[in-house]
């Protein structure tokens, strides 16, 4: 007994048939006795192809009527589940998120939730009802509309699980359980009981794609147990994301992942002075574009290479920005390298642990991949590789790791 969020994706609902498979998973929580809050994503790929007909219509759409557009998908999965709920007997209400008043900061596209309002969602659970909420979506004090950014569902699902204080959020997905490497390409891939907020963070970061960042800090800031698990395998535990000190540490690393939508710029030949660095990275961030990798080295003549990743759906805006700068530099020029991967390993139990980093160089020395840049933090180590080998250094890190799993069953592949 208690206030249960469940949240499923796209794939859950992407059809009708997939619909009343998610109204049979939401009923069984409500038939355990539950007050049940259900988070919807847009049905399949509704949301790119949205974002495509825009582009049909311009290259630069107004980022007000962009989330107008885009944050329809989620209105029309809501009541359709809800529907689905009455067709089998239950009482069901579809919400939006101006409904149910998620407040967002006024920012299109990739709003920051600050506030939820939970009277109506009270009323509603008072009379019995299971609430099916617009994920993604929130509202500005002054009324507008906003997104969270892709992928923002699991944001919302968490957001509303913290205001409602629900004993569990459950984030329902196409895959069984969040797994040490990505198992299309890592056949060997473990499935993890658990992970901690902080690795999960990390891996989300570092493309392991299976949960939105900003739902893990959350979840981590107001000590929300959450669940990722499959909306097909309804007996399935998943994986449970807990905190760090709630969690048995018996190994340095818990997973690998490959992000390949970063692009490497290199400035070359900047003065050797002070506030060089501040002038290029500051004018980046004024333009809200994050940097990841940075790497700076010493030239002859006074003059320094600098090198840093950007997503590459940053690409131009970053250098745009970065030829004015050069200009005003006197720098001698900038440089793009498309052809490459980040490979990263993370796991809480590095800390302390010496010698992890030095076993990952030797790891891929073995497979002869070379290695572009490095970075660390304290849970995580990444390597820039060569594009096509990323997979390979992938696999072999997986092993070096000793989080290869010999029986690997076949549930983990995509459904
Ligand atoms: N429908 C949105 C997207 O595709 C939000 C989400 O799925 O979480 O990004
Ligand atoms: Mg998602």
């Amino acid at each position: 007994m208690g206030i249960v969020v469940q949240k499923f994706g796209g794939t859950s609902v992407a059809d009708s048939k997939k619909i009343k498979n998610v109204a049979n998973a939401v009923i069984k929580e409500y038939k355990n006795g539950n007050q049940v809050v259900v988070v919807v994503s847009a049905m399949g790929h509704s949301t790119d192809y949205l974002i495509n007909l825009a582009g049909e219509i311009t290259q630069k759409p107004d980022n007000r009527e962009m989330d107008m557009l885009i944050s329809s998908g989620e209105q029309v999965s809501m009541a359709l589940l809800a529907m689905a709920i009455h067709e089998a007997g239950y009482p069901a209400v579809s919400l939006l998120a101006s409904q149910v008043g998620i407040l967002t900061e006024s920012v299109h596209n990739r709003a920051r939730i600050i506030d939820v309002k939970t009277e109506k969602l009270e009323k509603h659970l008072s009379e019995n009802k299971i609430i099916v909420v617009a994920g993604f979506q929130g509202i500005t004090k002054e009324g507008e509309i906003t997104t969270l950014g892709r992928g923002g569902s699991d944001t919302s699902a968490v957001a509303l699980a913290v205001a409602l204080k629900a004993d569990r959020c459950d984030i329902y997905t196409d895959v069984r359980a969040v797994y040490t490497a990505d198992p299309r390409y890592v056949p060997k891939a473990s499935r993890l009981e658990q992970v901690s907020y902080i690795e999960m963070l990390e891996l989300a970061r570092v493309g392991a794609n299976v949960l939105h960042p900003r739902s893990v800090e959350t979840a981590n800031q107001f000590n929300v147990p959450m669940r990722v698990r499959s909306s097909f395998y309804l007996d399935d535990p998943g994986t449970l994301i807990i905190g760090v000190e709630d969690m048995e540490i018996y190994r340095p690393v818990n997973g690998v992942a490959a992000d390949k939508s970063q692009v490497r710029i290199a400035i070359l030949k900047v003065p050797d002075q002070p506030g060089i660095a501040a002038r290029i990275f500051g004018a980046l961030s004024k333009n809200n574009i994050s940097v990841d990798m940075i790497i700076q080295s010493l030239e002859e003549d006074n003059a320094n290479n600098i090198a840093f990743t950007v997503d590459e759906t940053d690409l131009n805006s970053t250098l745009s920005i970065l030829e004015e700068v050069r200009m005003n530099l006197g720098a001698k020029e900038i440089v793009v390298d498309n052809d490459i991967a980040k490979i990263s390993i993370v796991g809480a139990g590095m800390i302390d642990r010496p010698g992890i980093a030095a076993s990952m160089f030797e790891a891929l020395a073995e497979q002869n991949i070379n290695i572009k840049m490095i970075a660390t933090s304290e849970i995580k180590i990444s390597c820039l590789v060569e594009k096509e080998r990323a997979h390979e250094a992938v696999r072999a890190l997986h092993s070096k790791f000793e989080l290869d799993d010999e029986n690997a069953e076949a549930d983990k592949v995509k459904l």
